[in-house]
């Protein structure tokens, strides 16, 4: 295996995919509010996604490589990607049996048991509110208390879960207890996350964000908190509370995580990206069967990381993959 490494120790260990740019959920932070698809500057773009044997054949090109580590399964929604245990399939044959998904969990219930045992033991699922007119206003889905069927369907398969949640002023920071309460209750780690620019919120003010600091004040009204130790390349901070729960924050602005980051990206139509910040993509499907110019383009990819935090980008978090 060739060194693919940038002056900062950084190399690609994880990739994440975004199987389809579509969702049945419509996110204030992620959809805009004409639900125009989102700007990117790649051309051509189809919504008709890869196939699983095409992704197959991406995934084992840049795993000869690299060695990849894990992959997660993310979107859009990967859930409604059709063809999902066929290419859960072809990676287990690709030899990287650390399979992850990111969902909204609206389908989980009916298919969580059956990704257990085809080997994702691990899901991060979105969940803004406990409230379900909050959280409906932030889905733009009325019925939102699928998720919460989904989340505890995971939990009694035996999957990993961990529930992520995007904190916004005025819209769900009402909900930071609630959320943590469920969690702690349920006995999974949350992860509250600030608002990242990107997509259409990439040239508006950020009046939504609420900072890592505020959401540790709030926590801290009613419990008392213990830093837990971060791992290399972890995107979020941890913290143990006296409640007995488990929480993260991911603070791209506050504590960024630049520095040590190993995720690589892949969009619905192939194009890989080597940063959230940088819109620049890369279709690498021309040099599937040549090392040496493989090797040169990802390398150029890895040079497209921030070397110390993220700025945003006019792509949004659907098409990149989140
Ligand atoms: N549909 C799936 C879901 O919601 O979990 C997977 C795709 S979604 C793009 C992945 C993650 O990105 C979600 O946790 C979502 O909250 C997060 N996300 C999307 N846009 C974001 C933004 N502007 N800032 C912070 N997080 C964002
Ligand atoms: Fe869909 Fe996930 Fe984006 Fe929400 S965050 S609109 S669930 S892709």
């Amino acid at each position: 295996m060739i060194k693919l490494e940038d002056n900062l120790g950084r190399r690609f260990e994880k990739l994440r995919i975004s199987l389809l740019n579509d969702c049945n959920f419509s996110c204030v932070y992620c959809v805009s509010e004409d639900f125009g698809n989102v700007k990117t500057i790649q051309k051509p773009v189809t919504d008709q996604p890869l196939s699983p044997e095409e992704f197959a054949k991406l995934i084992e090109a840049v795993h000869r490589l690299t060695g990849l580590k894990s992959i997660r399964l993310t979107g859009g929604e990967p859930l409604l990607y059709g063809n999902l245990f066929q290419l859960i399939d072809h990676i287990q044959k690709i030899g990287i049996s650390d399979i992850r998904l990111t969902t909204n969990a609206y389908y989980l219930k009916e298919k969580a048991s059956k990704l257990f045992y085809a080997g994702v033991k691990s899901v991060n699922i979105s969940v803004d509110a406990i409230d379900k007119d909050i959280f409906s206003k932030i889905s733009r889905h009325p019925n939102t208390s699928r998720v919460f069927s989904g989340i505890e369907a995971a939990v009694k398969a035996g999957m990993n879960v961990k529930l992520n949640a995007v904190v916004m002023r005025g819209k769900n920071d009402s909900q930071i207890i609630p959320l943590l309460d469920y969690a702690t209750d349920l006995g999974v780690k949350i992860r509250f996350l600030e608002l990242m620019k990107m997509g259409h919120l990439y040239h508006s003010e950020n009046g939504l964000f609420f900072p890592e600091k505020e959401i540790l004040d709030i926590i801290q009204e009613k419990y008392a908190i213990e830093n837990i130790q971060r791992e290399h390349a972890e995107t979020s901070n941890y913290w143990r509370t006296s409640g007995g729960g488990i929480f993260g924050i991911i603070a791209n602005e506050s504590t960024p995580f630049c520095h040590d980051c190993n995720r690589l990206r892949m969009d619905s139509n192939g194009i890989f990206y080597g940063c959230l910040s940088n819109a620049h993509g890369e279709k690498l499907s021309a040099y599937m069967d040549d090392d040496f110019l493989l090797t040169e383009k990802l390398r150029g990819l890895l040079r497209l990381k921030q070397p110390v935090k993220f700025h945003g980008s006019e792509l949004s978090m659907r098409n990149i993959g989140g």
